[in-house]
């Protein structure tokens, strides 16, 4: 069974341990959602964009490893056509316009992200009917679509995707180096299309740095 590319970066090495530490961290009481927290999230993902979603946030990781699991068990992948992608993108920032509206309550309740937390930390006793079924529908929809709720219904995403738009430091491609094999748009969990790019400000871009690990050409794809 092959996990991963023959060639390992040390990017791939050290962000699964990191999903893992922050769940210790919440599971031990520290408070997500406290002021120095939400400062340094926020600010470095203006500064740096949506690295939460690719770095810490756990129900992201699982459905990431749901999705090798099923490369692993050679399960055909669906890619979402491109014209349909840009439209179900556009659910998750109705979902956080919701939110700012008042139904945050509502939303939480059936969220899969909060029931994922729930499982993990051991209390279910919250966790609705409807909010298993949704749960375990991402969780098996991970397995052949790249990161099915964080791409089209994360409200948190969203936040994240929009506050990065303007971002510093990003994925920068060197258009003379770049001989467009096309493998950096394949392997794009977020289908972004990155051959296309000179510097990636896509709300969809998580920071993974698959990109710039599938490069053939060393040194073309830079997160600078
Ligand atoms: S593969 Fe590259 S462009 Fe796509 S989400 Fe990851 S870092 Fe961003
Ligand atoms: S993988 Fe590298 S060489 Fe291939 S298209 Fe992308 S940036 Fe260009």
């Amino acid at each position: 069974m092959k996990l991963f590319s023959t060639k390992i970066r040390w990017y791939q090495l050290v962000r699964p341990l990191l999903p893992a530490a922050y769940t210790a961290l919440l599971t031990l009481g520290f408070m997500s959602k406290s002021l120095p927290y939400m400062i340094i999230i926020l600010g470095t993902t203006v500064l740096g964009g949506a690295w939460f979603c690719g770095w810490l946030c756990p129900f992201g990781f699982a459905q990431e490893w749901l999705g090798k699991l099923g490369r692993a068990l050679r399960i055909p992948r669906l890619r979402i056509p491109d014209k349909a992608d840009r439209w179900l993108r556009l659910t998750r920032y109705i979902l956080l316009g919701l939110s700012f509206a008042g139904f945050s309550v509502i939303l939480l309740a059936q969220s899969p992200y909060g029931s994922f937390m729930g499982v993990i930390n051991l209390n279910t006793s919250f966790i609705t009917q409807t909010a298993w079924i949704l749960l375990a529908s991402f969780m098996t929809a991970s397995l052949i679509i790249d990161r099915p709720f964080c791409r089209y219904f994360c409200p948190e995403g969203a936040r994240y995707g929009i506050l990065s738009l303007t971002r510093i430091f990003t994925i920068t491609r060197n258009e003379k180096a770049c001989v467009s094999c096309g493998k950096c748009d394949k392997i794009c969990p977020s289908q972004i299309p990155v051959s296309s790019y000179r510097h990636v400000r896509s709300a969809q871009c998580i920071n993974c740095m698959e990109c710039i690990a599938a490069c053939p050409v060393k040194g073309t794809l830079q997160f600078k």
